[in-house]
């Protein structure tokens, strides 16, 4: 059976994001593991309990803080621990997250400063989900996860 891969819902156009956007991945590889009925999507921050639109959030830590100072660390642990269980059920050794998302970042997020400074980090869901054995990349990586999976695959 074909590996599955958890994806960040918003790559996938779900209208997901702080702002109610969706930032869709339309890489050929990507659209043919969807059509290969590969990817397993979720919004961490949706599924922990948050609405969209919702302030934007950043790490400071363990923490994660809107601009005005608010502590949505738990929906945030909430979220990671859904993003985890839903990979689990489905196998997946992979996951394909949005970059500098302080849930779905896996190479850069913001600095907690609210001053659009990018820095290298991970967001909560990936960091759980690394924690735990699987692989996590950004949308900008497809040759990374094609590469996973003819492994995977074999
Ligand atoms: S939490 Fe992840 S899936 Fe949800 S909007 Fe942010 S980047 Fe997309």
């Amino acid at each position: 059976m074909a590996k599955k891969i958890l994806v960040s819902a918003c790559l996938l156009g779900h209208k997901v994001r702080y702002d109610n956007g969706d930032v869709p991945c339309l890489g050929p590889r990507f659209l043919s593991w969807y059509e290969e009925g590969r990817l397993v999507s979720i919004c961490p921050e949706v599924v922990g309990g948050l609405p969209t639109p919702r302030p934007d959030a950043q790490r400071q830590g363990d923490r994660v803080v809107t601009g005005a100072g608010a502590d949505v660390t738990e929906p945030f642990r909430k979220g990671a621990e859904a993003a985890l269980k839903l990979a689990l059920e489905h196998e997946a050794e992979l996951a394909i997250l949005k970059q500098d998302s302080p849930s779905c970042g896996s190479l850069f997020i913001y600095d907690g400063t609210f001053t659009d400074t990018i820095v290298p980090g991970e967001g909560t869901t990936t960091e759980l989900l690394r924690r735990n054995g699987i692989k996590v990349y950004g949308e900008d990586q497809l040759d990374e996860v094609e590469r996973e999976l003819a492994q995977a695959d074999r």
